[in-house]
């Protein structure tokens, strides 16, 4: 399986938020069945799982998708079936039981973000919460931050790399035979029913697959951190380093600002802008449309 595209996997998890629609789950995941080697039946596997996690995260509310599960699966099931759903559950509502303020690992994003997306009916669930920190590493990197100073990209690389295995193979190229990397995708096992402290689970395996794509793309080439970019205005994220650059701006501290290419972002942030001086908003920098 070919790397080159490695990136697509980690930017199409920081670009495509489950928040704004849980069907972009499947987005994701094209992109690492992409970029993967697995067995195709533990993709079909990831596959069905991932449809489930996208189902319960568009409820919103962890009482109510567990009612949900109850009255819509057959009451007799395998322990295989019961422990899939215990897993897609897990992804999305993990922190429920007061597990987000008693043992998450990953408490202290409450202090940074606020409580308000940690309560009430609108609050993250766990996959829209790893994403919200991901893009934060993408933009510490950006912003050319240390890799030392970004404590969250420490974490990140060092979560293990449980599920990533890989290998070399032989391949033919040019009439030659040659050798190549060939990195396998282990799907995560089922959690158990019984299991409380959960270290295997889907934001696992996500994780791990971020880290993966996101220090491998940093290590194709020198310096390839500076090809990471992110739209003023929309603010996706790119590496394909043909990003429109413009001026520099004296409100952000930023050298230039980039938009997309082969969009109208860029005439959009100084529409934006021009409207906003008009109507004598002194700042509207860093404005966004979503
Ligand atoms: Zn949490
Ligand atoms: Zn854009």
């Amino acid at each position: 399986m070919n790397q080159d595209h490695i990136q697509n996997v980690f930017l199409a998890f920081a670009n495509h938020s489950c928040r704004s629609d849980p069907e972009n789950l499947k987005k994701i995941f094209h992109e690492i069945e992409q970029n993967f080697y697995t067995d195709e039946i533990e993709f079909t596997r990831a596959r069905a799982m991932i449809s489930l996690i996208t189902t319960l995260a568009k409820i919103k509310n962890a009482i109510t998708a567990a009612e949900l599960i109850e009255e819509i699966l057959p009451p007799k099931m395998s322990f295989f079936q019961k422990a899939a759903i215990n897993t897609a559950f897990d992804a999305i509502y993990r922190y429920r039981d007061d597990y987000c303020e008693t043992s998450c690992s990953f408490r202290n994003r409450r202090s940074r973000w606020g409580d308000e997306l940690f309560s009430g009916p609108n609050r993250l669930n766990c996959v829209e919460c790893e994403q919200l920190e991901f893009a934060e590493i993408l933009e510490q990197i950006i912003n050319g931050h240390g890799y030392r100073e970004i404590d969250q990209f420490s974490s990140l690389i060092n979560s293990g790399f449980d599920y990533i295995r890989t290998g070399v193979e032989l391949f033919e190229s040019g009439g030659k035979t040659d050798v190549k990397e060939k990195v396998y995708l282990q799907f995560p096992e089922v959690l158990g029913l019984e299991i409380s402290s959960i270290k295997c689970g889907f934001n696992e395996y996500f994780r791990d697959i971020m880290a993966y794509s996101l220090s491998k793309f940093l290590m194709q080439r020198e310096n390839n951190r500076l090809r990471l970019k992110q739209c003023a205005w929309c603010s996706m994220f790119d590496t394909a380093g043909k990003a429109q650059k413009t001026r520099i701006s004296p409100k952000t501290n930023k050298a230039y600002l980039t938009f997309c290419s082969g969009t109208s972002c860029k005439d959009d942030y100084y529409r934006d802008r021009r409207k906003g001086r008009k109507r004598g908003v002194a700042n509207v920098e860093g404005s966004n449309p979503g």
